[in-house]
């Protein structure tokens, strides 16, 4: 099966510092891969690298066969590869919804062939389907930066997906985010997956949501991949228990 996404020994350096150390990986359709690894070992790096937002000092980045290293993320958007930081993006002051309408607006371009959300529905049908699908109808008229943290999470996420990407890469996403709405993210993720063929990358320090969620599991250590291989077999690999886990 050809690969929605493929990195192709992928470098980055900043001066010494080999932040990114010739990382190679591959995503299919429908997978949900997991990028674990110490503070520092290059996991945010590499998620700039596959988007363009910093410039790989070597390698290349496949998306669905076409070479789009250093492309961007915008342009890349509309390819349908979305993303969303560890850091808040959503607009305090605006609704829930205008904010997803303001992300649609940001991505607007050919979504033809997408998942999520029909292509044709308009900026305000896309938006109502996107918080139908992720449940948060009763918050959507709400200011976003009135709602609790990890809520305004959830909708950071959706606004990734008003895009309606056919892969989200996903930078922490339970950081600072309470148990249960911990679950709540799980699942829909899950949901995601396996009613929509959502195809997910997930940084995450959480073990835990890494062991329920993903099918697949990488583990990074000063930027080179330490161990790859499905979630169980990551977790009690020797390298990674001394490396990551501190065992
Ligand atoms: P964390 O889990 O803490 O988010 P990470 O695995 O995402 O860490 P990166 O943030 O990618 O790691 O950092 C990898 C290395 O590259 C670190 O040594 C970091 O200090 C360095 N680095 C990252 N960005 C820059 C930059 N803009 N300039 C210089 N060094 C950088």
């Amino acid at each position: 099966m050809t690969a929605l996404l493929e990195v192709r020994d992928v470098h980055k350096a900043y001066g010494a510092i080999r932040a990114v150390d010739g990382v190679s990986f591959s995503v299919t359709a429908g997978e949900i891969l997991g990028v674990i690894g110490p503070n520092g070992s290059g996991k945010t790096t590499l998620f700039n690298s596959i988007l363009g937002q910093v410039k790989p000092s070597a390698g290349q980045v496949y998306f669905e066969g076409a070479d789009v290293t250093g492309m961007g993320a915008l342009p890349l958007s509309r390819r349908g590869i979305g993303r969303t930081f560890q850091s808040l993006q959503v607009f305090g002051r605006l609704s829930v919804r205008d904010n997803l309408i303001a992300a649609g607006q940001e991505f607007s371009g050919s979504a033809a062939g997408r998942l999520f959300a029909r292509p044709d529905a308009g900026l305000g049908g896309r938006a109502e389907e996107i918080i139908a699908l992720f449940r948060i109808g009763h918050v959507a008229h709400l200011p976003a930066g009135s709602l609790s943290y990890g809520q305004q999470k959830l909708v950071d996420i959706a606004m990734a997906f008003m895009a309606s990407p056919r892969l989200v890469l996903l930078d922490e996403p339970c950081a600072g985010v309470n148990p249960a709405l911990i679950d709540e993210l799980t699942e829909l993720l899950l949901r995601l997956n396996r009613e929509h063929g959502g195809t997910f990358v997930v940084i995450e320090h959480n073990m835990d949501f890494v062991m329920r969620l993903c099918t697949r599991v990488i583990c990074m250590a000063q930027g080179k991949v330490l161990a790859e291989g499905p979630p169980e077999a990551v977790q009690s690999n020797r390298a990674v228990l001394e490396a990551y886990l501190g065992v």
